[in-house]
């Protein structure tokens, strides 16, 4: 699989810092920052500062130290938003069928709500 990059996509403008965000937390590797239309009263999207545009990349070509960073930080993410006692869910969308609206890694970090079953049935 070959992945192509665009460095033009608004996550890569926000890390670049010409794009305001609501930060939650930030380390080394990663942005964790409120999404801009929240599904549900807790909404916060995780990102790496790396150039990955989906998890497999991410999982393929990123470095043992993102990866921990990432995955720690979705963590504290959680904690800190204080969705670890009644449950989150977590989604990350990747290409066509994901519906993938933005081509950089992002999981959504959703809570503070019941969330209701993970997939309607089909159409
Ligand atoms: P996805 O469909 O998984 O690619 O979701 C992209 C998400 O990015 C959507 O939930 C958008 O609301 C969110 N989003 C788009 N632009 C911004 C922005 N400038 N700041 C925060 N969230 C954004």
């Amino acid at each position: 699989m070959t992945y192509v990059y665009d460095d033009q996509n608004i996550f890569a403008k926000i890390l670049r810092g010409e794009i305001p965000n609501d930060t939650v937390l930030e380390t080394e590797h990663t942005l964790a920052f409120r999404d801009i239309q929240p599904q549900a009263p807790v909404h916060v999207l995780v990102i790496p500062k790396g150039p990955y545009v989906c998890y497999d990349h991410f999982a393929r070509d990123a470095s043992d130290a993102e990866i921990v960073d990432f995955t720690r930080s979705g963590g504290e993410v959680c904690k800190r938003e204080g969705v670890q006692e009644n449950g989150y869910r977590i989604i990350s969308n990747a290409g066509e069928a994901g519906v993938q609206e933005v081509p950089h890694l992002h999981i959504h970090v959703l809570g503070g709500r019941g969330l209701g079953r993970m997939l309607q049935p089909a159409p």
